[in-house]
């Protein structure tokens, strides 16, 4: 197969609209200077991915000793590795080589909750602190290949922590800061770590949570885990001798160098469990080379990055975002990265754009989710400057198109350049995406595939080739790419089914997509999210973008229910604006919306029943979990499985009290 796009594709491509890609602000000239040559290198890195990703991973990673070939392997057998035989380490290409050439240059940026007491680190402070870190993880008996697990706040330490494990190739795995003692159980007996690092408490919102405490609960009787704990100094915790280390009295014994391992290029780096969406949480296994050069590669490209750029993302470590963007992708390049302890709420809706301003933020990258509530909660970013702002990137779930226009006209002042980035914790960076400062984008579209990225759109049913344009089907990558996920912690049968026996020799991202007549991508959704109502395949995003595009309403999920006469039939949950629900009663309102789709997208779309709850349920990334709803509204709300990583477990009863009332 050759290249993605066609020649006709390609030609239509470059003529989109949107064309204000290179910023006024830009330092220099985008990494890549047209959409030619963005399809005649995806063209290479496809046809040739040994010449292209050879060149690309000796230019942007430093390898102590070079890769003997650049690819084995097929997604069929499931025996993925890339830039075999090539020796490197992680936290060397993050910090040592850059802490050589700039040693004063900011690589971590901190923020704290209440924006008083940062701990920024420069390049050099930062292979201080790693080194240290490092002598004290062997010290505890951490050893090559060990999993260590991370339960911390957004501070530089858990950059630290990462990156020293990095450093004596120790595997990390990190657990998002606001799981329960339950999940991190689970988490630490399943990766069999040796070791957890975490903090007194974390500050966020204005609210102080105890973090030891919760650790404290997880290990009751989880026995030889020994603990490291970074003193905040909020609130006093229990201590258990012999287990517990603190942080302080630690690093003070050891100097501040510390020699890095040499790690092969397939040693694993890091091991992270997926957010939980779709059940229960896997532990997704990425290795050190390719999953580096992905950061790499997409940071250059995607958010075209230049040496003093000043990045931020919202994201939290605990997600895949910000291990491959908060941390890697920015250090890898050297530039400097703001790290959030915050909320965007507090102390008031405009945090974010404080933040942007003072730091003189070039790259903001954010999930809709906080936009949504942001936007919903009136919040102005009108009135703030944000002048150095050049990429605006969005992350993790559809953007829908009036959130996405928001972001470009209201943050980006119209002058900078909105990515869609979609990819998964299993893809390990962007896969399918525009390049900042040369794709012309679409509002609501990811755009074109990444360089390595043989994307097709398949028949859910049959698994043939879906070449007509503006037809849903299933998202299918064709071949390997370098920072792919090479297993599942312990069970590589459960990866190969999951992944790669959906359909024979293809990547299977479980996502629905369509193309449109320029070849880009629409992603729709989860393909469990298609609701087909008298043979019309709908998806949830396009409703539900639909709906929110409606001026009462701030969020809203859909789900399909069977139905006697249209097979399936659509249900919407809606949690309203804050001035909209005095206004506008119940049953007007749910007419309203009705007759909304109806003129929108068309009369099969009309929901049957809408539901007006007062919040969603969201993984604690900030994702709304359809499965629950669907259930509740077939009545098997006694059935709703596993809802431990669900950030607010009381809205499922609230939910489920206003569905039994309509019922
Ligand atoms: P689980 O796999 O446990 O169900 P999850 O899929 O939510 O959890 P992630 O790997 O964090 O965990 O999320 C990846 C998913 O997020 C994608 O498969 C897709 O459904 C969605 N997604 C990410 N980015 C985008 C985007 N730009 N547009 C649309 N959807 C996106
Ligand atoms: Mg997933």
């Amino acid at each position: 197969m050759g290249a993605s796009l066609t020649t006709e594709e390609a030609k239509g491509a470059s003529n989109i609209g949107h064309q204000k890609m290179v910023p006024q602000n830009h330092p220099s000239q985008p990494h890549i200077g047209s959409m030619g040559e963005y399809f005649r290198m995806h063209a290479e890195s496809i046809n040739n991915p040994a010449k292209f990703w050879g060149n690309v991973a000796r230019e942007l990673i430093k390898w102590s000793s070079d890769f003997d070939a650049v690819q084995y392997g097929s997604l069929d057998k499931g025996n993925i590795s890339w830039f075999l035989g090539g020796k490197l380490n992680a936290c060397v290409n993050c910090v040592d080589r850059h802490a050589l050439k700039y040693p004063d240059r900011y690589a971590i940026i901190h923020e704290t909750d209440d924006g008083d007491d940062p701990r920024s680190l420069t390049y050099i402070e930062l292979l201080k602190q790693v080194s240290k870190m490092s002598w004290v993880l062997k010290d505890l008996g951490v050893r090559k290949g060990d999993v260590v697990s991370i339960y911390m706040p957004m501070i530089p330490e858990a950059l630290v922590a990462i990156l020293a494990c990095a450093r004596i190739g120790a595997v990390h795995s990190v657990i998002f800061a606001g799981f329960s003692s339950g999940s991190i159980k689970d988490r630490v007996v399943d990766s069999k770590s040796k070791i957890i690092i975490t903090s007194d408490a974390s500050c966020r919102g204005g609210k102080i949570i105890g973090l030891k405490k919760i650790v404290d609960e997880a290990l009751a009787d989880v026995h030889d885990l020994k603990t490291l704990v970074f003193k905040a100094g909020k609130i006093d915790v229990s201590w258990t001798e012999g287990r517990d280390y603190w942080w302080h009295e630690e690093v003070e014994k050891w100097p501040a160098y510390c020699p890095a391992e040499s790690m092969d290029s397939e040693d694993p780096l890091f091991l992270l469990y997926t957010s939980g969406s779709t059940g229960k949480p896997k532990g997704i296994l990425h290795t050190t080379g390719g999953y580096l050069v992905g950061a790499a590669s997409t940071g250059k490209y995607v958010f075209d990055i230049h040496d003093n750029d000043r990045y931020f993302c919202g994201g939290d470590v605990g997600w895949i975002t910000g291990h491959t963007y908060v941390v890697y992708a920015p250090l890898l390049l050297g530039i400097s990265t703001v790290v959030f302890e915050g909320t965007p709420t507090f102390p008031t809706h405009s945090r974010y754009w404080e933040i942007i301003d003072k730091h003189r933020v070039t790259h903001f990258y954010v999930a809709p989710t906080a936009l949504r509530l942001l936007k919903r909660a009136g919040s102005s970013p009108s009135s703030f400057k944000m002048e150095h702002l050049r990429v605006l990137g969005s992350v993790g779930e559809p953007i829908a198109p009036n959130i996405w226009k928001w972001y470009d006209e209201e943050v980006g002042k119209s002058r900078c350049h909105v990515v869609d980035t979609y990819w998964q914790t299993e893809t390990g960076s962007h896969v399918i995406t525009p390049l900042a400062g040369v794709t012309p984008t679409k509002p609501g579209a990811a755009c074109l595939p990444f360089f390595g990225i043989d994307a097709a759109i398949v028949d859910p049913v049959t698994g043939q080739d879906i070449p007509e344009p503006n037809v849903d089907g299933v998202l299918v990558f064709k071949s390997s790419w370098p920072s792919m996920a090479r297993t599942i912690l312990g069970d590589h049968r459960r990866f190969q089914e999951t992944y790669l026996s959906a359909y024979k020799g293809y990547y299977f991202t479980g996502d629905s997509a369509s193309r449109d007549e320029d070849g880009y991508f629409w992603i729709r959704g989860r393909v469990d999210d298609v609701i087909n109502v008298s043979g019309h395949r709908l998806t949830t995003a396009e409703i539900e973008s639909s709906l929110i595009a409606h001026p009462a309403v701030a969020e809203s999920a859909v789900v399909g229910v069977a139905d006697e006469i249209t097979g399936q039939a659509v249900v919407a949950f809606v949690s309203l604006k804050k001035q909209a629900d005095m206004v506008l009663g119940d049953a007007s309102l749910s007419h309203e919306l009705k007759l909304h789709i109806r003129k929108s997208i068309g009369p099969f779309a009309a929901p049957k029943t809408i539901y007006v709850v007062i919040d969603l349920p969201k993984t604690r990334s900030g994702k709304i979990i359809r499965r629950i709803l669907r259930k509740v509204t077939m009545g098997e709300a006694d059935q709703l499985g596993d809802v431990s990583t669900l950030s607010d477990p009381s809205v499922v009863d609230e939910i489920i009290k206003v569905v039994q009332h309509k019922q």
